[in-house]
């Protein structure tokens, strides 16, 4: 069973919350998400922090991924729903 998102709230500029399909509940900021953008140039250099980022946009693509439009920073990572929910894991 692939993990789903049930609903999706910004919180502030700085973070938004996830409520899964199993009704787990993550909170993430957005400094932490782009800390660990999956793009290959981020990858590669492993980016730079930007503790005060924000995000001007975020929007989903397709039902399984988000993309996120920082203030500053690398844009181009795609956040799967998967990924965010490894991260969410790391954390407990
Ligand atoms: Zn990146």
């Amino acid at each position: 069973m692939p993990i789903l998102v049930k609903e999706l709230k910004q919180l502030s500029n700085r973070s938004f919350s996830i409520l899964w399909s199993d009704d787990r509940f993550s909170v993430f900021t957005l400094s932490e998400l782009q800390k660990n953008c999956p793009c290959a140039g981020c990858q590669e250099s492993k980016g730079v922090c930007e503790e005060d980022v924000k995000a001007l946009k975020i929007s989903s693509v397709g039902n399984y991924a988000l993309r996120i439009d920082f203030t500053k920073g690398c844009s181009r990572g795609i956040f799967t729903f998967q990924f965010l929910r490894t991260i969410h894991l790391e954390r407990l």
